[in-house]
């Protein structure tokens, strides 16, 4: 256990904890940074290229973006620390934050813990991600222009992606379990009008092929349990996210979908001297540099609290 109170605690190691951590330590506030012992480095450590990030005009390899911004942040002080935080105590004066190995105190702490997408829990769904397979049409649509594309789901942001991606592919097609999707009326209507777009009903997706890159998916119907080949190049996995907000249960308020809830715009929670940024909070944009974003305003509300506290 160590006694020192530090300025500022960040939790979480993505572009909002990186940004944050950068920020924070030009500020001279020595900021200790818990990066996570599994994904330190975040959701763009399980990609391959990211081409919308500012700056990186022929674009830059998700990891190597990361170890940017970590090495952006050592350079001027931050200390990081590949370990997990297990338990927090937000409403104490100092805060504490505790991992496996140690107690720690701050006077501040930003929370950036992130979310994580739904899976399908399919063998080849890790290896083919950024291979073909993605959970963000944003993000990787691009990269399938006259391609055949599959989204499965079937709530608001199912059909959205779907018809985003229409913009890009050859023909999309929309896998869902029932006959019937849970998206708003509008959405529907709209997706039935796009000659691109396909429903695959009473369907789900019972593997996914391919070895260097996704090829094909198979489908089970969900009523008669037949199984057909569908190919594509591109699935789009749009079945939900979670917000990393189990350690915050009871600490902040969050919103019904487990988000951490901020005075926006700015990234103030409901206890004095704790903010959250990143996708943590976001449950719109949900883009690397929208986090790194808010964890720079996340640094800078820690920065002004801190001084108003001196
Ligand atoms: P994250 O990047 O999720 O980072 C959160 C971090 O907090 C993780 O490292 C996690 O380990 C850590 N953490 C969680 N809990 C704890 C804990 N208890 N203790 C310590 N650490 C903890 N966006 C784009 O703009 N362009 C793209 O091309 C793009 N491609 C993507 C591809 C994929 C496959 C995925 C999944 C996402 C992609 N995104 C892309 C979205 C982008 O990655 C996210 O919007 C962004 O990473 C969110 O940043 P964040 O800092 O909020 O959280």
């Amino acid at each position: 256990m160590t006694t020192e109170v530090r300025n500022v605690i960040i939790i979480g190691s993505g572009p909002a904890g990186y940004a944050a951590a950068t920020y924070a330590a030009r500020a001279s506030l020595a900021p200790l940074v818990f990066e996570g012992s599994v994904t330190a480095g975040g959701a763009l450590m399980n990609t391959t290229e990211v081409e919308n990030y500012p700056g990186f005009r022929d674009g830059i390899m998700g990891p190597a973006l990361m170890d940017e911004m970590r090495g952006q942040a050592e350079r001027f002080g931050a200390e990081l620390v590949p370990d997990d935080v297990v338990e927090v105590d937000l409403t104490a004066e100092p805060k504490v934050v505790r991992t496996a190995t140690g107690e720690f105190h701050a006077r501040a702490v930003i929370l950036a813990t992130g979310s994580g997408y739904r899976r399908l829990d399919l063998p080849n769904e890790d290896e083919l991600s950024g291979r073909g397979v993605s959970w963000c049409a944003t993000c990787d649509g691009f990269f399938f222009r006259d391609q055949q594309i599959a989204v499965v789901g079937g709530g608001d942001s199912a059909v959205e992606e779907a018809t985003f991606l229409t913009r890009f592919g050859a023909k999309v097609t929309l896998i869902h379990r029932r006959d019937e999707l849970r998206a708003s009326k509008i959405m529907q209507e709209r997706a039935f009008a796009d000659p691109k777009l396909e429903m695959a009903w009473n369907s789900e997706v019972a593997a996914i092929n391919g070895t260097d890159r996704l090829e094909s998916l198979t489908l089970r119907d969900t009523v008669t349990g037949e199984e057909r080949q569908l190919d594509v190049t591109g699935l789009f996995i749009a079945v939900g996210h979670d917000p990393r907000s189990e350690l915050l249960a009871g600490q902040v308020d969050l919103d019904d979908g487990g988000y951490v809830l901020v005075d926006h715009p700015s990234t103030r929670t409901n206890i004095p001297g704790v903010f959250a940024s990143g996708d943590l909070v976001d449950h719109n944009y949900r883009q690397a540099v929208t986090a790194a974003g808010t964890g720079c305003a996340a640094a800078l509300d820690a920065e002004r609290f801190l001084a108003a506290l001196d």
